[in-house]
């Protein structure tokens, strides 16, 4: 039986970037071909999402931004261009429906959660959202959906208290300064430290007024494989979540850390994203909230349509079993997977940067003392 909702619909394609820009439609009919040939694509409950209303964005942007936006897409079909918004973030003539379409997604993931026997839902968008601010686009984002459906979970379907696990290589700073005050959202952010945007998601950023300790930067140094990032997340994401005791998991999934991504330098394997995966479904059965995944990062199709497909298959299986996803890969190995596979290029590093870490939130989290 499916456990899991997967959103998805061609016209997330229709949002355009300039040529040889890494974030192109390319990634979801790469994510599309990948499902079909796994045949994980008969195994899930599929839905068509609907766009965002401009009061549900409103929840987390500026009503200013929102019609800047508008606009902004209005020019591009005027002009029949992409129009370029800042050094990297791009808006053509059907972007500002795409990226509507993209918020109003994860509303629709949570809707069926809420409504269904399942127990997860991944939600395969673009535009990304991690780094859309309340007032700004930034890094390939235009409205922050993983942000949106936070909200909409809290005030339209009584979810009380959110975890979002954010795993792109990038640090997630527009979720993280939408909530940075707000206990009612918990946010951890593994990134790659120093590295994009400068500056931003050292383990000091934790939170302010009452937020304070509800904001866990993990900052992981280049080179970071499957066991330091399954290290960070056994001494600090799981038992801090346990104590935190969410009523929903969201997941800002970028697949970016990936060993064969060509903007990050991490080193996770796919397998060792399945081995994440199953932590996330671990967390989700015992602290019996649900999952809704969202696309952010990863610039390999081949890497990330295989990552996607593993994270799909194993919250799709419900159960804490070694996934026989990898069989269905196009690369895989056929040995089920039993151990990370991507060790640490600085492991000693890794280690103290994890221990720091716990030492400072050891202040906010009785568990990590
Ligand atoms: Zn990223």
């Amino acid at each position: 039986m499916s456990k899991l909702v997967l959103v998805r619909d061609t016209k997330f394609q229709d949002h355009h970037t300039p040529e040889l820009h890494p974030e192109s439609p390319q990634r979801l009919a790469a994510i599309d071909k990948a499902l079909h040939r796994s045949q994980v694509i008969n195994e899930v409950k599929q839905v068509h999402p609907r766009s965002a209303t401009e009061d549900e964005l409103c929840s987390v942007h500026n009503p200013g931004y929102i019609e800047h936006l508008k606009q902004d897409g209005e020019q591009a079909l005027k002009s029949a261009c992409i129009i370029q918004l800042d050094a990297d973030t791009f808006i053509s003539s059907d972007s500002y429906e795409t990226a509507k379409l993209a918020a109003g997604a994860g509303l629709v993931a949570l809707d069926s959660i809420k409504a269904e026997d399942v127990s997860s839902s991944f939600v395969a968008v673009r535009p990304p959202g991690h780094h859309a601010l309340y007032d700004k686009p930034m890094g390939f984002c235009l409205f922050n959906n993983i942000a949106v459906a936070a909200r909409y979970a809290q005030q339209k379907l009584g979810m009380k208290r959110i975890f979002i696990i954010d795993w792109d290589v990038h640090h997630g700073n527009g979720t993280q300064w939408m909530f940075y005050d707000d206990p009612s959202v918990f946010f951890v952010s593994f990134h790659q430290y120093p590295f994009w945007p400068p500056d931003s998601g050292w383990y000091t950023e934790d939170g302010a007024g009452d937020g304070k300790g509800y904001n866990l930067n993990i900052p992981l140094p280049a080179g970071t494989g499957d066991r330091g990032y399954l290290k960070a997340w056994d001494e600090l994401v799981k038992p801090i979540c346990l104590e935190y005791s969410p009523d929903l998991i969201m997941l800002s999934a970028g697949y970016d850390a990936h060993q064969f991504d060509p903007l990050g330098q991490q080193q996770i394997s796919t397998p060792g994203y399945a081995l994440l995966s199953e932590k996330l479904l671990e967390l989700s059965l015992l602290t019996k909230a649900k999952v809704v995944g969202f696309l952010e990062g990863g610039y390999n199709t081949q890497s990330l349509s295989e990552a996607v497909v593993a994270t799909i298959d194993v919250l799709n299986s419900g159960k804490l079993v070694k996934p026989r996803l990898l069989n269905k890969c196009s690369n895989a190995s056929e040995e089920p997977i039993v151990k990370p596979v991507t060790g640490d290029r600085n492991p000693d590093l890794i280690d103290e940067r994890i221990r720091d870490v716990k030492a400072y939130f050891a202040s906010y989290w009785k568990v990590l003392r």
